[in-house]
């Protein structure tokens, strides 16, 4: 009786057997990663430091599936396929007639989508002899979820934590200690990068593209580590395109095709996760949903920064990749969607935007928390303060069609549970949440560190 369902559930063997590749199906192929010193391509052999051999060959593979290990499949499985909702309480108090949908990735044992990714580099790591993984956390959501698979799969995971999330977040930490990890406050004393930021600047709130920097530094000056990212890269978008594939099956479980798939950007990796397989089949021939990324009015790389190269941190130790970026010198303000505070973008979601495959919104913090409080009186969930942007740009969505007096079917991807947030939802409630307003002259400023890169 899909007709009055409330979830759509898949059985463990719909687990998809493979992750879903777009780069089989794009117009036309991504712009190379280029060297930071030669300016050149770069190849397997520069990325082998950092990656395992079998991660870089998914990067260059034009295969449109990529077989899941059954050892990754089967971790999988303590949480996947998770469940698709139809939000009828949402839809009832927004008094609109369009059919509100989203999948639910709050349920795996860390509470986001980013185990989907972890678990699969873990994996191959591990295959290959790695003993520990260096990376880097800002809303610890990645953190918790790399130390999650850590376990999993017997690795040492050493996790460098936004100084401005360490703060506002302990119990992420103690999350990802419980999981075996070892967890410092970024920038740290652990790293000569992170010596010196401290040496200028004691009280540094920490970021992102720093906390990238630290980690690669611990790498390559520790045998035995590789890097891990949990966003970004494409190897990462494809590892969380289970998502999209599973809502892809359990929409035709409701029996509606979605005219709007929107998911919340700050890498861009859950988005991609959900909307790609969508955008895939329709590049394919097959329907075509409006996609729309939504990302936060602090830190707006899609909507409001330049499309050339740049590089991923703040050290610029990473290749250079042409992306949507504010300037890797820019520091967002200390936004409570952590998760979503960076200045860069994803190159494959950069492309899509740069070439109208994709639409892009940004969202205030303040409209955020709102739809967040108004989400979790209907629907019983607390989200994660990230994907509240994308509940913000669903609600209008629906919002619009009840304008209209039309029906529309609206897909979003609940990509986190806000159950370590509630600090933020207190300021919130309490009236004390900060009013950060688009800070055009710092992104003015840090673009101007991009003179003198290759444009592409
Ligand atoms: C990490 C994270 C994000 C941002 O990363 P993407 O790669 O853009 O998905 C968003 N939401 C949650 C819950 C996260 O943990």
């Amino acid at each position: 009786m899909a007709a009055d369902r409330t979830k759509f559930i898949l059985d463990e063997d719909r687990i998809p057997r493979s992750w879903y590749n777009i780069a089989a199906d794009l117009p036309t192929p991504a712009p190379p990663v280029l060297h930071p010193g030669t300016g050149q391509p770069i190849g397997p052999a520069d990325l082998a430091p950092l990656f395992p051999m079998e991660l870089i060959k998914q990067v260059v593979s034009q295969d449109r599936e990529i077989e899941i290990p059954d050892p990754v499949r089967d971790a999988y499985a303590l949480y996947r396929p998770s469940p698709l909702f139809r939000a009828r309480r949402l839809e009832a108090a927004l008094d609109t007639p369009a059919h509100i949908y989203y999948k639910y990735e709050g349920g795996s044992p860390s509470g986001s989508h980013k185990p989907n990714t972890a678990l699969a580099q873990a994996y191959y790591n591990k295959a290959e002899g790695v003993t520990r993984l260096a990376t880097e956390t800002g809303a610890g959501q990645w953190g918790s979820a790399l130390a999650f698979a850590g376990a999993m799969f017997g690795l040492e995971v050493k996790v460098f934590m936004v100084r401005s999330s360490y703060d506002q977040k302990p119990y992420r930490r103690v999350l990802m200690e419980t999981y075996g990890a070892s967890v410092v406050a970024s920038p740290s004393p652990d790293t000569q990068y992170g010596r010196s930021v401290l040496a200028e600047t004691p009280s540094h709130t920490g970021s992102l593209g720093l906390a990238i920097s630290e980690a690669i530094e611990d790498t390559v000056s520790h045998p035995g580590t590789k890097y891990s990212l949990g966003s970004v890269f494409d190897f990462v978008l494809l590892h969380q395109t289970v998502i999209g594939q599973e809502a892809i099956e359990q929409m035709a479980l409701a029996g509606e095709e979605p005219d709007v798939v929107i998911g919340c950007a700050g890498g861009g990796s859950n988005f991609a996760g959900l909307t790609f397989p969508f955008i895939g089949r329709g590049l394919r021939g097959g329907p075509k949903p409006r996609i729309i990324a939504a990302e936060p009015e602090a830190a707006p790389s899609l909507t409001k920064g330049v499309y050339r190269y740049d590089f991923g941190d703040t050290a610029r130790m990473t290749p250079l990749v042409k992306m949507h970026t504010l300037g890797h010198d820019f520091i967002p303000e200390p936004i409570h969607a952590g998760g979503l505070r960076y200045h860069g973008m994803s190159p494959l979601v950069s492309m899509l935007k740069e070439q109208g495959l994709i639409e892009a919104r940004a969202v205030h913090q303040r409209a955020s928390f709102e739809v967040g409080v108004q989400f979790a009186r209907a629907e019983g969930i607390l989200p994660a303060p990230e994907p509240t942007h994308a509940i913000k740009v669903a609600i209008d969505e629906a919002m619009e069609a009840r304008a209209e007096g039309r029906p529309r079917v609206i897909l979003f991807n609940l990509c986190g549970h806000g159950h370590f947030d509630l600090s933020a939802y207190e300021r919130y409630l309490s009236g004390k949440l900060e009013d950060y307003e688009y800070p055009a002259e710092k992104v003015a400023d840090a673009l101007k560190a991009l003179e003198g890169l290759p444009v592409g």
